[in-house]
């Protein structure tokens, strides 16, 4: 028996490892945000295929004290076991770890998680330390499985092995359903599904855009592997029909990466009139009226969008191709006419960014009128080409993995300081509540703190104002 584990969160907190490529997230309890690792429920998938029977135990929906998992290891008595560590708590995880190899040193601890490819001398040091003999922080891939066949001592062929090769399009194919059934699915929470449960679905991966920033690129690749359209139909009709399931949530960093795809996947939906609803992430460049139309049609009833900045040189030294305004404010009014709410993202705090820059991001993104709008912080990923650099130029001051939450901010850029981006950023939030008319929670010390800024978005939002 192999037993996977997505451990436990530092108290006060929730991860979700799945965001970041897979380095993961870390949001405050109350969230309630409760994402799966689909790659620890893939491993199950495949292991099951090799006739190895596994056990999954996730903390996001489960609760063991001590005693209560001391008892459970007594009773299940693993063959090995894997723990699934995030980059944000990777120190945490290694405890919980160190806390399993206590109870008996004869269980073999493997952690895995994309966060370990990319993991200094000092982490390594720690793994050691702690008494921890194997990891690999590979994404999805035959390494992984391989490990754990030779960890077990089962011989195999390699053949049957390479064929669930994620990296490439038939092996990422070949790649069965995730074993939702080895946990209590139902208890899967994300808030654009209100209090519904959902399942995510990882239906491509990588990206080729290759933004410096962008952890997804730097664990997926730098090209697309897109699973087929009838897969997917295949998957979400054994979510919806199977598992009795009707919120999807893909998990793919471009979902929209060759609209053909996309197009049939919906036809699939709606021909197997499979009511389910679905929420994607995207670029806007990708989208036009007819496949919004086709979405929508299908179940999509939210559009996720990284729009990023509007500072012309992060973008460019990024390696982020410059949005089009008239096409983003085209495709958020298609996607408002066929009944899809638009969510998007923005990041304050590349190198690049001044006052000016950052205030110009704020009031442009508010005036395009989406249905969500999200400010967080840049976070130099490892991994990452802008981490390197971010390292090289001695921007990084904050040290304590922990805080790479993206709500605070950690490096400093080329022209603000840490508490100057924490003023910007509060700022964001605020204008974001402004617009939406919530401005009561806010303390009127609050505004008169931040009265300086607030005059400068007032008038940078008329300047915008067309
Ligand atoms: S376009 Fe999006 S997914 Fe692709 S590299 Fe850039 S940030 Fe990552």
């Amino acid at each position: 028996m192999v037993l996977l584990i997505n451990p436990p969160d530092p108290k006060g907190y929730i991860s979700n490892k799945d965001t970041m490529g897979g380095l993961g997230q870390l949001y405050s309890y109350e969230s309630n945000i409760k994402v799966p690792p689909i790659d620890i429920f893939h491993i199950a998938a495949i292991l099951a295929n090799f006739n190895i029977p596994v056990k999954i135990i996730d903390y996001l929906i489960e609760e063991y004290n001590e005693k209560e998992i001391v008892k459970l290891l007594y009773m299940v008595k693993p063959k090995l076991i894997g723990i699934r560590v995030a980059f944000p708590i990777f120190d945490f995880n290694l405890e919980f770890a160190h806390f399993l190899k206590k109870i008996s040193c004869e269980y073999k601890v493997l952690l895995f998680g994309p966060y370990l490819h990319f993991i200094d001398r000092t982490d390594v040091e720690k793994i050691q330390k702690y008494g921890i003999e194997y990891y690999t922080g590979l994404d999805l891939t035959i390494n992984f499985i391989a490990l754990v066949l030779n960890l077990l001592n089962i011989n195999y062929q390699k053949d049957l092995l390479d064929k669930y090769n994620a990296n490439t399009t038939e092996g990422f194919n070949n790649i069965p359903f995730p074993k939702w059934q080895l946990v209590d699915y139902w208890k899967y929470r994300v808030p654009f599904f209100k209090d519904e449960p959902f399942l995510p679905i990882l239906s491509s991966k990588g990206c080729i855009y290759g933004c410096s920033y962008c952890p997804y690129v730097a664990v997926q690749g730098y090209k697309f592997i897109n699973k087929s359209a009838e897969k997917i139909i295949d998957e979400i009709e054994f979510i919806y029909k199977q598992l009795g399931i009707k919120n999807i949530l893909f998990r793919d960093p471009f979902f929209t990466n060759n609209i053909n795809r996309v197009d049939k996947i919906c036809n699939g939906i709606i021909a197997k009139n499979m009511k389910i609803k679905w929420v994607c992430e995207t670029k806007v460049e990708s989208l036009n009226e007819e496949i919004i139309y086709k979405m929508a049609k299908a179940g999509c009833f939210q559009i996720n969008f990284g729009i990023e900045s509007f500072n012309k040189f992060a973008l460019i030294n990024s390696k982020r191709k410059i949005v089009n305004v008239n096409k983003l404010k085209k495709i958020i009014e298609y996607c408002r006419k066929y009944k899809i709410k638009t969510f998007g993202f923005f990041i304050i705090g590349f190198p690049e960014d001044d006052k000016f820059q950052v205030l110009n991001t704020i009031a442009k993104a508010i005036n395009l009128n989406l249905d969500m709008t999200q400010f967080t912080y840049l976070i130099p990923y490892p991994g990452t080409p802008l981490f390197q650099m971010i390292k090289d130029k001695g921007y990084i001051i904050e040290k304590n993995k922990i805080n790479y939450t993206s709500y605070k901010p950690v490096i400093k850029t080329n022209f603000l300081s840490i508490s100057e981006l924490k003023s910007l950023g509060e700022l964001a939030n605020f204008s974001i509540l402004f617009k939406q008319q919530k401005i009561i929670p806010f303390k009127i010390s609050f505004i008169k703190k931040k009265i300086k800024y607030l005059l400068k978005i007032i008038f940078y939002f008329l300047k915008t104002l067309n």
